[in-house]
């Protein structure tokens, strides 16, 4: 039998590739992974947990006015930009160093620098060293799109860069309508900045329900985040300090900073699959079957690099179920039908399951449930935001296959929703679950009456009047 330096390579240490080297170093393999920035990868050097620990401090800021309508005189607020920044290195540094420390406990050897593919089985490290593998896993995640050449363009940044700047901008341009941007536009608004959404599109956040997409723009509409719809960036020109950006429809607009945040793109330019042949769609992304394996049968790819489902917990289940399968002798794939989800913006979505128009598409004959109610809280803040909630039931089976939310603790809710949906819920095993008083979750137990998409909701419906 062929000898290899290692059973497994991993190139990316970042949510699948540390997955999938524990948990093969756990079944017995010898495993070396690769990461060429820093250990944890996008989800915890600059992704999800910067980001939550930014929502975090800016929704002080409606908990602040909120506070006046129970009685609180909150005075001298002020918020600074260089605390949280150097707070968040903090913790991430605290929480790379873990990451190294699980991997050194379970056996697996980090080498910090680049990798790149050189044959089926061997791997080339940027100080030239060649190590052959019995198989190679590419989790090499993507990066933020730059979207086509204009002037200016290196004027901008991208989420990688938002996490660091010296100062919190004044006035910020965010162009692009996914969550990612979204999730900026709305916490940098918290903090105190002047955002301006630019759009090509009518609608935010594509792919999710469209009364969802209608009332996150109101939402964000109501807390001063303009938006441009129907435009893009022309042309970034730096002025006196700040920047003048050239919108298509001829306005120009004045900014600290622009963002771009218009998706990402795998990072597979420069691995070297072009060499060893594994085939790529044609947005760059490795083409993988169900256990992760690309069309070279030692070279396997899990996490954003295959651009399914870009979630970190999506990552790792598929690094776990790579390792399983390969190494473990226990074969086992992802099931992607029920994913919750979270956008972070003030207020919250949390969405999991089909669409209205998903189910609709399919053919399915639905009921829907659906609820729009001011929050209890709401009555002595005075805050005007308001709670929708939705559930898409198959007539056929009475089986949830849809749950989408916006409001406090949207993603909460949505992540025990999704072990009731995980099991086949139906909407009497809702109904028939005792409601925990008062809450908003309650309302997902309590509703009634189906609705046809265009009906109106009932107003009365509130945590602060239970159905009796
Ligand atoms: C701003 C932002 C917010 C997000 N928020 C959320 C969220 O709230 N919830 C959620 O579920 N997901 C979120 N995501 C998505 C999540 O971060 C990704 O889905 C997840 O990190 C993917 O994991 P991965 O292992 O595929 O890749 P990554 O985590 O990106 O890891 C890939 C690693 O490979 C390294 N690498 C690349 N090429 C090489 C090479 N040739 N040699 C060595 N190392 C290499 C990279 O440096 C990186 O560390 C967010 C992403 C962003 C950008």
């Amino acid at each position: 039998m062929q000898k290899f330096d290692v059973d497994l390579f991993v190139i990316g240490a970042g949510s699948g590739g540390v997955r999938a080297a524990r948990i093969a170093a756990g079944h017995g393999a010898k495993v070396k992974v690769a990461e060429e920035f820093r250990v944890g990868g996008t989800c915890v050097i600059r992704g999800c947990v910067p980001k939550k620990l930014f929502v975090y401090a800016a929704r002080f800021a409606h908990e602040f006015a909120d506070a006046a309508g129970f009685g609180w005189t909150v005075e001298g607020t002020r918020f600074d930009w260089p605390t949280l920044i150097a707070n968040k290195d903090k913790e991430i540094a605290r929480l790379e160093g873990a990451y190294g420390t699980n991997l050194d406990r379970s056996g697996v050897e980090v080498v910090r620098q680049r990798a790149v593919v050189e044959e089926p089985n061997v791997v080339r490290l940027a100080d030239g060293t060649r190590v052959s593998a019995r198989i190679i896993l590419i989790a090499t995640g993507g990066h933020p799109n730059l979207g086509l050449d204009m002037p200016g363009r290196e004027l901008a940044i991208t989420s990688n860069e938002i996490f660091n700047l010296a100062r919190l901008p004044e006035a910020i341009v965010i162009q692009g309508a996914g969550y990612i941007a979204l999730e900026f536009a709305s916490l940098l608004a918290g903090l105190g900045a002047k955002v301006t959404v630019v759009h090509r599109g009518d609608k935010l956040l594509r792919g999710f329900d469209e009364e969802i997409r209608t009332r996150l723009a109101e939402e964000l509409a109501q807390r001063g985040i303009d938006f441009a719809f129907g435009a893009s960036i022309d042309g970034i020109y730096a002025e006196g300090g700040r920047k003048r950006v050239r919108i298509n429809d001829g306005r120009d607009l004045f900014a600290d900073e622009v963002m771009l945040a218009i998706g990402r793109t795998p990072n597979t330019t420069g691995l070297g699959l072009d060499k060893v042949g594994v085939h790529l769609t044609e947005n760059g992304a490795i083409t993988v079957d169900d256990t992760g394996r690309t069309n070279v049968p030692s070279i396997y790819a899990v996490g954003d690099v295959t651009d399914r489902v870009n979630l970190t917990p999506v990552a790792i289940r598929e690094g776990h179920a790579f390792a399983d399968s390969v190494f473990g002798g226990s074969p086992w794939s992802v099931n992607y039908d029920v994913i919750p989800t979270a956008v972070f913006t003030e207020p919250e979505i949390g969405t999991v399951g089909l669409t209205e128009e998903q189910a609709r598409a399919q053919g399915r004959r639905l009921d829907i449930y659906k609820t729009d109610f001011r929050p209890l809280k709401a009555t002595l803040s005075g805050s005007q935001s308001r709670t929708f909630m939705k559930l898409i039931v198959d007539q056929k089976d009475d089986r949830v296959i849809g749950m989408h939310l916006i409001g406090e603790a949207a993603g909460e809710m949505t992540q025990l929703a999704a072990v009731a949906m995980n099991v086949g819920a139906t909407k009497a095993d809702f109904d028939r679950t005792m409601a925990l008083h008062p809450s908003s979750a309650e309302e997902l137990v309590t509703l009634r009456g189906r609705h046809s998409s265009s009906d109106p909701i009932p107003e009365a419906s509130a945590e602060a009047t239970p159905a009796i």
